[in-house]
């Protein structure tokens, strides 16, 4: 650990951090807040209600604001959600950054009302297909430097562009690597540098590749962390202090988001296990587990956020981890997803996976579809296949 600096939280009032010695990556503003160049270590969260239940999400974006989130996201997939937008930005205190996916273009309706924009390369594809993608990332850079807006490119291992998957083969942590770097390439070409760079997976030992080998290429681009469907907790807040540790000892880490799958009122504990982490961090106190999930039953699951398409998924991710107590001994993931945006492809790599539909959920093994099921239905039926696979 090299040497120390003093960072503190302004936005919670919380007191200075000492912590390890960090990259020197540039500074990015986003609204009032600034994360790189040694400022402090912005803790974030993800509103999990309908972006278009205004009341709800002002709610819980404050409740997120008030535990001292720096910034608050919201899921836009459609124009009546980027309508909500507007309302929401109007009446909650929170710094808010929106999450793109398919819907792209939707930054031009969102942007004049938020301080971030997010968007995932590995979903830019599915839309207007004889679009280049930079085209696409052009339009966004626009619509963000037309608005005072900082710029997320959000990588997740699951969900990598086609196209750069294929280049790399079973290297999933290349494939995410290039496609971050190859998007960098795009930002920096069109003269936007506000951008920070996400490299995501639910393996810890990934994130952590992935992340030193994307800081080794661009030390300069500040780094948002986090450990996308880490789960329920406890599982979910070990996995994500394993790749923390791990990161921001090594001077890498300029923001944070702990992904844990909670019921709506718990949401702010996202905040307080990503403070206690980095509170640990700063103290010298480390509890990694490297080899985490790699000799027994690992149950991944995503936070959820407006796109859940059943409230139950909450209940369902808990419900799975019951059944399942039985198979601890054994090697096996299971993944469990809130909606058909990254359901599909973020199951693929799991011994099983479950992604939820408004009244079915769907059940794989491995890439393979075994059919949908009502919620009554899956859970004997998830408990089959599990016996399979270890009898197998
Ligand atoms: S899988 Fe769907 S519901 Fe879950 S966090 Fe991702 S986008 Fe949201």
């Amino acid at each position: 650990m090299g040497d120390c600096q003093q960072v503190a939280d302004p936005a919670a009032g919380w007191h200075p951090l000492r912590m390890p010695e960090r990259n020197p990556t540039r500074a990015v503003r986003i609204g009032p807040i600034t994360i790189g160049a040694g400022h402090p270590i912005a803790v974030q969260s993800m509103c999990a209600t309908h972006t278009q239940d205004i009341e709800a999400t002002v709610e819980q974006a404050t409740a997120l604001h008030e535990a001292g989130a720096g910034v608050v996201r919201l899921a836009v997939d459609s124009k009546k959600d980027a309508e909500a937008v507007a309302e929401i930005a109007a009446r909650c205190p929170a710094t808010l950054c929106i999450d793109l996916q398919e819907s792209y273009r939707l930054a031009v309706d969102v942007a004049p009302h938020v301080a971030k924009l997010r968007y995932n390369p590995g979903h830019l594809y599915h839309h207007e297909k004889s679009k280049s993608a930079r085209d696409k990332v052009a339009l966004v850079a626009e619509a963000a430097a037309g608005n005072d807006c900082a710029i997320r490119v959000g990588v997740n291992c699951g969900s990598v562009d086609p196209a750069v998957a294929e280049q790399f083969g079973d290297d999933s942590v290349g494939a995410m690597v290039a496609s971050a770097l190859e998007h960098c390439g795009y930002l920096d070409d069109l003269g936007f540098d506000r951008y920070v760079v996400s490299l995501k997976d639910s393996d810890p030992r990934k994130v952590i590749e992935g992340n030193q080998r994307f800081a080794d290429e661009r030390p300069e681009v500040p780094l948002h962390l986090g450990v996308t469907e880490a789960g329920l907790l406890p599982d979910g807040a070990i996995k994500t202090r394993i790749a923390f540790e791990q990161l921001i000892s090594r001077g890498i880490g300029d923001t944070i988001r702990v992904s844990l799958t909670l019921p709506n009122p718990r949401k702010p504990e996202e905040i307080s296990v990503g403070r206690e982490i980095l509170e640990d961090i700063a103290g010298g106190r480390f509890r990694s587990v490297p080899d985490f999930g790699a000799d027994r039953l690992n149950i991944i699951s995503c936070p959820s956020c407006s796109r859940v398409e059943n409230e139950a998924f909450v209940e369902l991710a808990e419900a799975v981890r019951e059944l399942t107590r039985y198979a601890e001994e054994h090697a096996l993931t299971i993944a469990v997803m809130g909606c058909r945006v990254n359901g599909p492809g973020e199951t693929d790599d799991a011994d099983l996976g479950l992604w939820c539909g408004p009244a079915h959920v769907n059940l794989k093994r491995g890439p393979e579809s075994l059919g949908s099921y009502s919620y009554d239905e899956i859970l004997p039926r998830l408990r089959a296949e599990l016996d399979r696979l270890i009898e197998s």
